[in-house]
């Protein structure tokens, strides 16, 4: 066998991805090592899914027991994780039913699918308009990116899924203007609590108890998107619960696996009853591995303590990227909710976020952009403090190497 490198991932893999030069081999925790064994704090969980960091000891004991017993047998037959991990989901969340599949973009993608069936079973094919938001982020399959709020995401990929309309996050008045014209026609407005992809924007309380009084006046309905938001990211098992509303679908993955892959999407009786055999499906969905580590990863985060060290862990991040920023003023706002932070850069260093990341990285710590003016952080939630004094204050040594690199750049 050769040795995996850089040039030989660009030889056999589309080239859709821009990876950085370090290929991790090993994670423990918060820590990953790369091939030479050099280690690294991560700050980044994978985009927002280890929650619970790298190879943690019930996750492996619980996947590899079940990889004993039973890997797969379709949807053809009930199993025993499958329907252990919708009843946890259930008693957890507003939801009456899950769907399982594997991914955000396949839970987004049932969440809306279910969403234009309820309205037609019950309304007619008119009531079909999806609204939905500039900047959002679904996932990549053609009804997502159609309504996903970023048109580069679109380019070159039509025809595209029609009968969906975009509004300015964040604006109630726009929404109310939009349900006032369109009324009878509205089937779903799908929202992200945080926009992740798009900078990590906060939705305002205002914002989303609107969509929730709207949608309740004109018989449509509240799809969450918390495929990055949920699963304790914010402090909350789901993101909502911040804002005192309740959704009639919501989609989830990410964070929900752990770091095996697996989505889902939960809605109320009422709204998944219209779903009959056959409707919709997946292969994977229910995959007995997958809904083992689930239950699993779901059995640890769901608890006081780890909700609760969310907000301890944010404030001490918080206060080290304050810091970080009082003393090389690089970030104008931090935003975000939970281990979900978003540091927007300044103006001199406007459409560079990507700087910050890579000289993070060659300095040992591991860290997320969002768009090009936001350093994103999504560490795991059970981070040990430890490990984020550490990783700020590698952060801090990138920042002051960039910035001196910026001073000589600038004076020469
Ligand atoms: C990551 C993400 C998705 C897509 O999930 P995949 O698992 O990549 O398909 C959808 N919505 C949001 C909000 C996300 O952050």
């Amino acid at each position: 066998m050769t040795t995996t490198t850089r040039e030989s991932y660009d030889q056999v893999m589309m080239p859709n991805y821009a990876p950085g030069d370090v290929i991790p081999v090993r994670g423990s925790g918060s820590r990953v090592w790369d091939q030479a064994g050099t280690e690294y704090v991560d700050f980044a969980g994978g985009i927002a899914v280890n929650a619970l960091g790298h190879a943690h000891p019930a996750l492996v004991s619980a996947l590899t027991e079940q990889a004993g017993k039973l890997w797969h047998t379709s949807n053809v037959m009930a199993t025993e994780p499958a329907v252990a991990l919708a009843e946890k989901l259930c008693n957890a969340t507003f939801a009456d039913r899950v769907f399982f599949c594997n991914s955000g973009t396949e839970a987004n993608e049932a969440a809306l699918k279910l969403a234009r069936r309820y309205s037609h079973s019950n309304f007619g094919p008119h009531k079909d308009l999806i609204i939905a938001f500039d900047n959002a982020f679904h996932g990549r399959s053609l009804l997502n990116i159609s309504v996903g709020g970023q048109p580069n995401y679109r380019e070159g990929f039509g025809p595209l899924p029609g009968s969906i309309t975009h509004l300015p996050f964040n604006d109630v008045a726009a929404l109310e203007e939009t349900f006032n014209s369109l009324s009878d026609t509205v089937c779903a407005v799908i929202v992200e609590p945080i926009q992740g992809e798009g900078g990590v924007l906060d939705a305002e309380p205002e914002f989303m108890q609107a969509i929730r009084r709207l949608c309740d006046d004109h018989q449509a309905l509240m799809v969450l998107d918390e495929v990055q938001t949920g699963v304790g990211r914010t402090g909350k098992l789901y993101a909502h619960e911040w804002y005192d509303v309740k959704p009639d679908i919501m989609a989830t993955a990410k964070a929900l696996g752990g770091g095996f892959p697996i989505g889902a999407t939960l809605a109320t009786a009422q709204v998944s009853d219209v779903f009959k055999v056959g409707t919709h499906g997946s292969t994977y969905g229910g995959n007995p591995l997958a809904c083992t580590v689930a239950s699993a990863a779901l059995d640890l985060i769901n608890t006081p303590e780890v909700l609760e060290g969310v907000s301890h862990r944010r404030a001490m991040l918080v206060k080290g990227l304050q810091a970080i920023t009082d003393r090389f003023d690089v970030f104008q706002a931090i935003r975000g909710q939970g281990l979900l932070i978003g540091c927007v850069v300044t103006e001199s260093w406007s459409g560079r976020a990507r700087e910050f990341l890579l000289a993070s990285q060659d300095v040992g710590v591991l860290t997320l952009v969002a768009g090009s003016d936001v350093l994103r952080l999504a560490p795991s939630l059970i981070i040990p403090e430890a490990d984020i004094k550490e990783g700020l204050e590698r952060l801090e040594g990138a920042v002051a190497t960039l910035c001196a690199e910026e001073d000589k750049a600038v004076s020469s």
